[in-house]
């Protein structure tokens, strides 16, 4: 029997309450929800660099978060080497809080502004008992050096540092536990062109040296193909198609990865910003969801049945996952 995978998520759904004024209170209106992940499954293997990619709003980094256990998840399991964790006390839940961590979007909300990163990372391996007190200044340096920063710049304040440095701080913070899954949530999005590779060249790096596994979360599907082994497409809180990397690529199956695709060569920096544009319609909001396949209203080849039936991600071939009632022959591309 093959091993489970490192992380799975099974039939993962997150969702929120929406607050009722009073008057809907009183008239007793049914309350409403709002579904950011909704029966999500997937699977990362050890050593796999998965990336997850959808526009914004598409519930991506709520999964991450529910993940980390930031939310609660409504219902489905979350896996970690087949244990549940969705199903833990918190206090089970922070004993293993060190096996998955999170690199943030921006950094710099996530450091505190009045701590050197020294102190930074001393607090991180002294609150997760991560090494002894002699030992500490030798990791700090370790931990710095790993991710291209010096002993000379571990008693700046955060402030001292530029954007690119910071998300390097945030990743030396990440491994100061030893991680065996980093989730990195947008860790680019927020950084000059230049600055992005260099910070994906070194997650590259880290992943490949420390055998890590990475869950990467971007919008922009450049990024996401050079990092990633295989790639999850996500669209309001759904799994639309799963696969390697150049498979889903070169031969998109799902009408929503193909169109993302399509967009995707002409966007200038100037254009990533009207995104959207590019494919038909607006995202409908999760708490409406469409009916049948929640893609039917943005979709050209939507039929009767897709306006009826939700169709389940299934392996339309070997290793290649498609959530479409028609999927694309041959690929869209
Ligand atoms: Fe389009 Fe129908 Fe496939 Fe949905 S199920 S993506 S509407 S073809």
């Amino acid at each position: 029997m093959s091993n489970p995978p490192l992380l799975r998520l099974e039939s993962l759904s997150t969702r929120f309450a929406i607050p009722q004024g009073i008057l809907d209170a009183v008239r007793r209106k049914p309350k409403q929800y709002l579904t950011a992940v909704d029966q999500v499954t997937l699977d990362v293997e050890s050593g796999d660099t998965l990336g997850l990619v959808g526009e914004s709003g598409c519930g991506k980094s709520t999964l991450a978060k529910t993940v980390i256990g930031l939310y609660q998840p409504t219902s489905g399991r979350i896996l970690f080497q087949g244990e549940d964790l969705a199903a833990m006390t918190r206090q089970q839940r922070r004993a293993r809080s060190g096996d998955i961590q999170m690199v943030f979007q921006d950094p710099y909300s996530s450091l505190n502004p009045r701590m050197t990163v020294r102190q930074v990372l001393r607090e991180e391996l002294r609150v997760h008992d991560m090494c002894p007190p002699e030992e500490m200044d030798r990791r700090i340096v370790e931990l710095l050096e790993m991710v291209g920063l010096t002993e000379q710049q571990a008693d700046r304040l955060p402030s001292a540092f530029s954007g690119g440095q910071r998300q390097r701080i945030g990743i030396a913070r990440a491994l100061a536990l030893n991680p065996k899954i980093i989730i990195a949530d947008e860790p680019v999005s927020a950084l000059d062109v230049s600055i992005q590779a260099q910070v994906i060249n070194l997650l590259i790096e880290l992943q490949q040296r420390l055998g890590l596994t990475v869950l990467f979360i971007s919008h922009d599907l450049q990024v996401v193909r050079y990092i990633s082994n295989r790639v999850a497409v996500m669209y309001l809180g759904r799994t639309m198609e799963l696969g390697e990397t150049d498979p889903l690529f070169a031969h998109p199956l799902h009408p929503y990865t193909d169109i993302l695709l399509k967009a995707a060569p002409r966007m200038t920096a100037e254009a990533r910003q009207k995104k959207t544009a590019a494919i038909h319609g607006d995202l409908p909001s999760p708490i409406h969801l469409p009916t049948g396949c929640r893609f039917h209203p943005r979709c050209p080849y939507a039929t009767d049945l897709c306006r009826q039936a939700e169709p389940e991600l299934r392996e339309v071939c070997p290793g290649r996952f498609c959530a479409c009632h028609h999927p694309l022959e041959g690929g869209g591309v």
